[in-house]
C-alpha cells in the first residue's frame, strides 16, 4: 500500500481568506490582512521589468535582495535566507530541526500553520493556553519538555492582534533548555513604529530566528516571498534544504524594488494606525468589544458564535467579506482588515445597521 508518512492525514487543509460571494461582482476584502492599497508602484514596475528575463533561471543565492533588506533593516546579509513566503521559512525550520518523538510548541490561538508544519515534519504539535486573547510566556515556559525542539509564536499575534513587550519575550527565551529554538513571527512588525521584530535579540543569542513577510504591509501577497533573520550556523542549516531556485526571479525583483520604497511602507504604517483606531472605536461605539490591536487587522467579538455569524452574513450580503476565526478558538468573533479609509466606514456603516435591525 502507497502510505502517506505519520501524521500527514491529520493535517486539516489550510483555509484561507474568502474572495468571493455569489451574486457580488468585486467584493470588498478584508478576508486576509493584505495591504489595502496594494503593492509599491516601484514594485510593480519592477516586475513588470523582471517579466521580460522570465527565460532566464534566477539567482539560487538572493544575493541582491538580501543586501537590500540588510541595507534597510540594518541586518547582516549573511544571516538572512529568502522564501516563498515566510511559511517556506517557516516550514524549513521545521523539517530541519524536528520530527518523530520531537514537540513543536505554539500558542492555543496562533497561526493556523505552526499546526500543519509540526505534522509535517512528523513531530508532535503542543499547545500552551493563552491569558485571555495573549500570549503567555509562563504557559509557554510550563509546556516545554525535553522533547520541545521548535516554539512558534508571532508577536503581533494573528488573529488577536495583541503583542507581548520585548522583555516577555526576553523572559521566554532565557527560560528554554538548550535543545530548544524560538521562532519569532514577525509578519506583523512593520506595522508597529519603531519595532525590530526581535532582530536585535537574534544578533544576541543562538537560539532565536525572526521571520518576515512582503506579504502585509508591503501588499506583495500574490507574490509569495518571506525572510528569515537567524545565526549564521541555522542559515547554513536552512540553506542545505530548500530549493536551489525556490524564488523566481520576478519575485526577488519585485521584493527588492518594495523594501527600497521605505516611504510607501512609511505611509501604510501611519495611515494603517489612524484607520485602526477609528475602526476600534467604531467597533466599541456600537457595543462590539475589540481588544486594541498592533497589525493591520481588528479582532470584533460578540456577544456569541451566532450573533458573529449572522454579522458575517449582513456583511457578505453587503459586499464585505472578513474572516471567521473559529478554527483558532473564536467562535464569537470575526477578524476584520483594516481597509481604506472608505472601506473602513463601509464596514462601520453596516456593521451599525446590522446592530441597529438586531
Ligand atoms: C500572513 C502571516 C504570515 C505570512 O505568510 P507568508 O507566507 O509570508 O505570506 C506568517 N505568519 C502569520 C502569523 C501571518 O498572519
Amino acid at each position: 500500500m502507497i502510505t502517506p508518512q505519520p501524521g500527514i492525514m491529520d493535517i486539516a487543509l489550510y483555509q484561507g481568506g474568502a474572495s468571493h460571494i455569489d451574486g457580488i461582482d468585486d467584493p470588498l476584502k478584508l478576508s486576509s490582512n493584505e495591504n489595502p492599497f496594494g503593492p509599491s508602484d516601484k514594485a510593480v514596475e519592477a516586475i513588470a521589468k523582471a517579466a521580460q528575463k522570465a527565460h532566464r533561471y534566477p539567482s539560487t543565492d538572493h544575493a541582491a535582495l538580501r543586501a537590500a533588506i540588510g541595507e534597510t533593516y540594518g541586518l547582516d546579509p549573511e544571516k538572512i535566507i529568502i522564501g516563498v513566503g515566510s511559511d517556506e521559512i517557516l516550514t524549513l525550520l521545521a523539517m530541519a530541526y524536528a520530527g518523530p518523538g520531537d514537540e513543536v510548541l505554539y500558542p492555543e490561538h496562533g497561526f493556523s500553520l505552526y499546526r500543519i508544519i509540526a505534522l509535517a515534519a512528523g513531530a508532535t504539535p503542543v499547545v500552551a493556553a493563552e491569558d485571555g486573547r495573549t500570549v503567555d510566556v509562563d504557559a509557554l515556559l510550563d509546556a516545554v519538555t525535553p522533547a520541545t525542539r521548535l516554539v512558534y509564536f508571532a508577536n503581533p499575534a494573528n488573529p488577536s492582534g495583541t503583542m507581548i513587550p520585548q522583555s516577555d519575550v526576553e523572559r521566554l527565551t532565557n527560560g528554554l533548555p538548550d535543545q530548544c529554538l524560538l521562532v519569532l513571527d514577525g509578519a506583523y512588525a512593520e506595522f508597529v513604529d519603531g519595532y525590530d521584530g526581535g532582530a536585535t535579540m537574534v544578533a544576541e543569542r543562538d537560539n532565536v530566528v525572526m521571520t518576515r513577510t512582503f506579504s502585509k504591509i508591503y501588499g506583495l501577497g500574490g507574490l509569495r516571498v518571506g525572510w528569515g533573520y537567524a545565526p549564521q550556523a541555522i542559515i547554513d542549516v536552512l540553506n542545505r534544504i530548500r530549493g536551489p531556485f525556490n524564488m523566481s526571479g520576478v519575485a526577488l525583483a519585485g521584493a527588492e524594488a518594495a523594501v527600497r520604497d521605505q516611504a510607501f511602507v512609511d505611509r501604510c504604517r501611519e495611515v494603517n494606525a489612524d484607520e485602526r483606531a477609528r475602526l476600534t472605536g467604531g467597533l466599541h461605539q456600537l457595543g462590539i468589544a475589540c481588544d486594541e490591536s498592533f497589525a493591520n487587522f481588528v479582532l470584533a467579538r460578540f456577544a456569541d458564535e451566532a450573533e458573529a455569524l449572522a454579522a458575517d452574513a449582513y456583511l457578505k450580503s453587503q459586499g464585505i467579506l472578513v474572516r471567521i476565526v473559529k478554527g483558532y478558538g473564536f467562535p464569537e468573533a470575526l477578524r476584520i482588515t483594516v481597509g481604506r479609509p472608505e472601506d473602513n466606514t463601509r464596514v462601520l456603516d453596516a456593521l451599525r445597521s446590522f446592530k441597529g435591525a438586531a
